[in-house]
């Protein structure tokens, strides 16, 4: 039947606005955004294809702007429940901030800047309460920066906003369990290692990336080839939730969705197509269903121009069928 996952979401006709029931959490803001335009064309850290998305969203009366949740931004005291002292203060400051996010724009006096992250990692906590209260999927429109450790962030990850969150969901008591299910083309290297000793948080990624070589005692780490073809691709991913089934009960699931495995992406050269990708997110989104437990979704990376249209697919299919 290929095809028809994308057909139904298509040509399902909304002949009058579906905005008085809405059955996501759909976390963002303008404050989510970063300008790193050069002579007129977006790096491939592109803030922008968010605001696209809830644009879309509108458009497509699928949503309110009334709908779309801003979060408040995490403080110093949020952030340290993941990160040392010495690195927050360091990656603080503009010039070293701008070393992670692989750029050279920015100048001592841009110190507003990582407050962009403080509200993102905001969005993810408070995604993830929301779930919790609700039972609804949340979705962070940005989020996901898998590659921070506790002391060093690298590839565009200066904080990692899902182990804050964990973090802090634990330490007010709202979780005792969470699995992290990382499907972007690189390894959830960071989270993985913060929760190295963590029996409490499975950290599973399937990538075609490896960043490290670190062997946590709870993680199901699955390398693949960047060749696999979409067939295979969900067959892996469908055994290897069987297996984390029977080994894990988690209390909240965070879901890191990257497009970054989409036919064509900028940086990464895997063929996923977009029908594949909506299958995935759903495999996913039916996964906690089954379970009965709450989801959060991150976007993580992506940084084709059309990688946008991965996350909406998916947004839109829990918005009319969830
Ligand atoms: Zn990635």
């Amino acid at each position: 039947m290929k095809g028809s996952l994308l057909k139904k979401i298509n040509k399902k006709k909304i002949l009058f606005p579906i905005w008085f029931q809405v059955k996501v959490n759909l976390f963002y803001s303008f404050e989510y955004q970063i300008d790193f335009t050069e002579n007129g064309a977006r790096r491939s850290f592109d803030t922008y294809k968010f605001l696209k998305i809830s644009r879309k969203l509108r458009k497509d009366k699928l949503i309110k702007f009334r709908h779309l949740i801003k979060p408040q931004p995490l403080n110093d005291r949020d952030i340290l429940l993941a990160h040392t002292k010495e690195y927050l203060e360091w990656v603080k400051k503009p010039l070293n901030l701008q070393q992670i996010l692989n750029t050279d724009y920015l100048t001592e006096f841009d110190e507003d800047i990582f407050n962009i992250f403080r509200y993102i990692a905001g969005g993810t906590y408070e995604g993830a309460v929301l779930a919790l209260e609700n039972r609804k999927p949340s979705f962070n429109l940005s989020g996901g920066f898998h590659h921070a450790r506790a002391n060093r962030g690298e590839g565009f990850c200066p904080i990692n906003d899902v182990a804050i969150a964990i973090k802090k969901l634990k330490t007010e008591n709202k979780i005792k369990k969470a699995l992290v299910i990382d499907l972007d083309y690189h390894q959830g290297n960071g989270t993985r290692n913060i929760f190295l000793y963590d029996e409490n948080v499975f950290t599973f990624s399937i990538h075609a990336t490896q960043w490290c070589d670190i062997e946590a005692k709870s993680a199901l780490d699955v390398n693949i080839e960047t060749n696999i073809s979409n067939i295979d691709y969900i067959k892996l991913l469908k055994k290897n939730l069987e297996i984390i089934k029977k080994k894990f009960t988690p209390d909240i699931i965070f879901y890191l969705a990257g497009s970054d495995t989409f036919i064509g992406d900028a940086l990464c050269d895997m063929s996923l197509n977009l029908e594949t990708l909506l299958k995935r997110d759903l495999i996913v989104c039916n996964f906690s269903k089954t379970l009965n437990v709450p989801i959060v979704t991150l976007p993580a990376g992506g940084y084709g121009a059309k990688s946008w249209q991965v996350y909406y697919n998916f947004i839109k299919y829990c918005l009319l069928y969830r």
